[in-house]
């Protein structure tokens, strides 16, 4: 028989209140049940939806596997309350995870630190280091709190497919694979958190995120290597990120990503393809024009700060995906440290 689809329960908490109200508290709750029980919570974060787990029950972190597809090489994040709770899932506490979460947490910064005993090894891949995040969503870090369970979640969609920042998303990605939708209104940041090894020194960034390099040197005091240096070391032997796939956050459309995305839009055109164009530049009268004379030409104007564009960007994938296009396009991002982690999610989508 097929399974039903999850309740999708709305949970309000005014920006204004210290608590929530009791409806919510009681979403939380229930949410908590279905954890204990080792079933599979979508939640929102200030990052985008996880799919949430018991992180110390090995089945029910299967479940998360299960649900996504996802291959069991790709270990997960465990969300956490606080530092203390981080730490009781840590072999070892390195200076520089202790520095960075004293300042960075709660928010969308993920440390990898040696993993505690108490870490099942299905969550870790079967690596020795274990990966931590204190989110700074609200609801997210009191279910954590009330439940007293680590949560192992990784973004809710079915893995290689573009992260949900709404529960619409998740519903429409995983439906009847979960048991239960909190629903919390879209996602502030809208792209998944910066994580950084800290096993090594100096500390490196295995992907790029909404904290940049120049933030974490900064409350370091000390040099942080980017992405492209870990992938420098990686090809000298070290280790590299397990999840760092090359394609991955993409939508089921082919998409482009070009530095001359108005020419290569009008070429497509002429081949008589249908086109979505996410592009900062939909003011311009060149490209109203093109869009003028084209019913073949959807253009998603996005903000040109990148931070309102990382909030707008998996929304707008999602969107254009449902319209059956041929193609998706998307301008380069500029080469600038603040668009970083939004030229990371482009290019591996486009891979
Ligand atoms: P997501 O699927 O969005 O939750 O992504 C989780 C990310 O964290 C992936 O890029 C993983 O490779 C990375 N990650 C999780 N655990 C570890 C770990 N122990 N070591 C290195 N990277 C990790
Ligand atoms: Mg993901």
């Amino acid at each position: 028989m097929a399974r039903p689809l999850p309740d999708v329960v709305r949970c309000e908490w005014p920006a204004d209140a210290p608590d929530p109200p009791p409806a919510t508290l009681a979403a939380l709750d229930r949410a908590a049940v279905v954890l204990r029980r080792g079933g599979l919570v979508a939640l929102p974060t200030e990052t985008v939806y996880g799919l949430a787990a018991d992180a110390l029950d090995e089945f029910a972190v299967d479940g998360i596997f299960r649900a996504k597809g996802r291959p069991a090489a790709n270990p997960l994040i465990v969300h956490v309350a606080d530092g203390a709770m981080a730490r009781t899932l840590a072999a070892s506490w390195p200076a520089a995870a202790d520095t960075l979460t004293r300042t960075l947490w709660p928010g969308p910064l993920t440390v990898v630190v040696p993993r505690g005993d108490a870490v099942p090894e299905i969550v870790t891949a079967g690596g020795p280091t274990v990966a931590l995040r204190c989110p700074a969503h609200r609801l997210a870090r009191l279910l954590i709190a009330r439940s007293g369970i680590p949560l192992a979640a990784p973004s809710a969609n079915r893995s290689e497919r573009v992260s949900p920042t709404t529960a619409l998303h998740v519903l429409e990605a995983l439906g009847p694979r979960i048991d239960l939708i909190l629903d919390g209104g879209p996602c502030a940041e809208g792209i998944e958190s910066t994580v950084v090894d800290c096993t090594v020194t100096p500390p490196r960034i295995l992907r790029p995120g909404p904290v940049s390099r120049q933030r974490l040197e900064d409350v370091l005091g000390a040099p942080v290597l980017d992405p492209a240096a870990a992938a420098d070391a990686a090809a000298t032997g070290v280790a590299r990120s397990p999840g760092a796939q090359a394609r991955h956050y993409a939508p089921r459309t082919r998409l482009d990503l070009r530095a001359d995305a108005a020419a290569h839009v009008a070429v497509l055109l002429g081949q008589g393809r249908r086109v979505g164009w996410l592009t900062t530049r939909g003011g311009e009268p060149a490209v109203r024009a093109l869009a003028a004379s084209s019913r073949d030409l959807v253009i998603v104007p996005m903000p040109d700060d990148p931070r309102a564009f990382a909030a707008a960007l998996y929304a707008a994938l999602h969107a254009l995906d449902q319209r059956n296009l041929d193609r998706i396009v998307a301008d380069d991002p500029p080469v600038t440290e603040a668009w970083q982690a939004i030229r990371d999610r482009l290019t591996r989508a486009a891979t």
